[in-house]
């Protein structure tokens, strides 16, 4: 594991000791989550337990476990008034056995490189699950994007890309979207790692405008891939999805397209949460009028058409089926035992801690992991990526087909591994990606 630190152009001394100061500086963390444990403690609890399970060597673990490549960087901002703001980006390549490097770049203020690291294991297990030939990588920037204008977070994104330019491509390390950032972002990153190689490279980066050579269905592929799977998990109970109860927590990228499609196969939508709040109907939300809502306001909260609820007790509702879609650690110790859904699938990466796992695997409630039931997103992607460098577009159908064959195989196995050998849907999932990934490991060999 190699980490480095940018040093800042010009060397201006006030922004080294400002880098400095923001590097250590503990991130905002999330007003909701009780920090019981960290993601980065989550995630490399979850593989313990697997390579327990599996009897791999304690080398192998370590390998496992830790990054391949980490880059921290210095960002500085010209602000629109004239001044130099100062930001930490982070991009970590946790593995590449099994190709190039891929996953999401976030833009908010809780950005830790921890998180950044579990946020990268957890891609390379994801990749694994669903056959994409790469490995697992994050980014993010420790930034609020609310708080900037479009002109300065697009300083901000050719900035951080001209840093960690060193170690992505379309060979090596392919960013998409993820929480705060978007396909106008993708499209800076194409744009300025592009004129840097000196034509233009679209396979750099997925989750890009259609009219760059994004792929159609990119952008709601991840909520697609959530439903299909909620689906398949509400009928392998003997639920029908027609009519099933759903909250759904985050009405982001993920969490209101999830809903949308939820609501169109026939489930009743009650409850919708925001960082700002929730709102439920018991007669089901209309999904798009919400939608509207919030394109209008900004928020969830104040929708006519149902009544304000804490967002805290949205993840306790009796419903069918609970999709937390927002931020991890939202499911904890202290909170499980009153989770009362029949099934969670988890649109967001690490909603449910270690602790809360075993409580609701005493109380029974099915719990579809983030690295099966998220995974749309990154099929997609590799789709994209795979048209983008063919320079060949496939039709809307064809991607929405292969999207449900393979998220919809992908369920299987995981549900076939997890009752062949006794595990929840997660040690199944984990195991049977962290199989093929060492499985690629000892095809290569361990150079020199
Ligand atoms: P986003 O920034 O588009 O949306 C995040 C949403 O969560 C917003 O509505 C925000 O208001 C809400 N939110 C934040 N904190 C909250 C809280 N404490 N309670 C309730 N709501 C809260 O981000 P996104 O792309 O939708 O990502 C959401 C999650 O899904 C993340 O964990 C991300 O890593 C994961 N994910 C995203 C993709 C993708 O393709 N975008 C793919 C796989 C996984």
């Amino acid at each position: 594991m190699t980490a480095q630190t940018s040093t800042i152009p010009g060397g201006d001394p006030s922004l080294e000791h400002e880098l400095r100061r923001l590097a250590s500086s503990p991130a905002v963390t999330h007003a909701a989550v009780i920090p019981e444990s960290t993601p980065l403690e989550d995630a490399r609890s979850q593989l313990a337990d697997v390579i327990r399970l599996l009897g791999y060597s304690d080398g192998l673990h370590a390998m496992l476990a830790t990054a391949r490549r980490e880059l921290t960087v210095a960002v500085p901002l010209r602000r629109d008034r004239g001044d130099i703001s100062l930001f930490v980006g982070h991009r970590v390549q946790h593995n590449f056995s099994r190709g190039p490097a891929k996953g999401g770049l976030r833009y908010s203020p809780h950005v830790t490189l921890d998180e950044v690291r579990a946020l990268a294991m957890w891609m390379t297990w994801k990749c694994a699950l669903l056959d994409v030939p790469y490995g697992g990588a994050k980014g993010g920037i420790r930034i609020d994007p609310r708080d900037f204008s479009v002109g300065e977070l697009e300083r901000v994104t050719r900035r951080y890309t001209s840093e960690i330019l060193p170690i992505i491509g379309p060979s090596q390390d392919i960013p998409a979207p993820d929480i705060g950032t978007d396909e106008q972002t993708m499209a800076w990153i194409m744009d300025t790692y592009s004129v840097s190689v000196g034509h233009t490279v679209p396979g750099v980066v997925t989750g890009k405008p259609i009219s760059l050579g994004g792929s159609l269905g990119r952008s709601s592929a991840t909520s697609l891939g959530v439903t299909h799977v909620a689906i398949k998990a509400l009928e392998h109970l003997g639920r029908s999805p027609r009519g099933a109860s759903a909250a759904v927590q985050g009405f982001g990228k993920v969490g209101r397209d999830a809903a949308r499609f939820l609501s169109d196969a026939g489930l009743n939508v009650v409850a919708i949460s925001d960082q700002y709040g929730a709102v439920f109907a018991g007669g089901g939300l209309d999904v798009a009028a919400l939608a509207a809502h919030v394109d209008a306001t900004g928020s969830v909260v104040g929708f006519p058409e149902s009544e304000p609820l804490d967002a805290e007790l949205l993840l306790e509702l009796d419903v069918d089926l609970l999709v937390p879609a927002a931020v991890e650690g939202v499911i904890h110790a202290e909170n499980a035992a009153r989770v009362r859904a029949t099934v969670i699938v988890e649109g967001a990466n690490g909603p449910t801690s270690p602790a809360a796992d075993r409580i609701l695997a005493d109380n029974g409630v099915l719990v579809v992991p983030d690295i099966l039931a998220n995974a749309g997103g990154v099929l997609v992607s590799y789709f994209e990526w795979v048209q983008a460098n063919q320079a060949y577009w496939w039709t809307a159908n064809e991607v929405e087909t292969k999207l449900a064959d393979r998220m919809t195989a992908a369920w299987v196995n995981v549900r076939d591994y997890s009752a062949k050998h006794g595990l929840t849907l997660r040690t199944a999932a984990t195991s049977m990606a962290v199989e093929r990934v060492t499985e690629a490991h000892r095809l290569r060999g361990l150079y020199p």
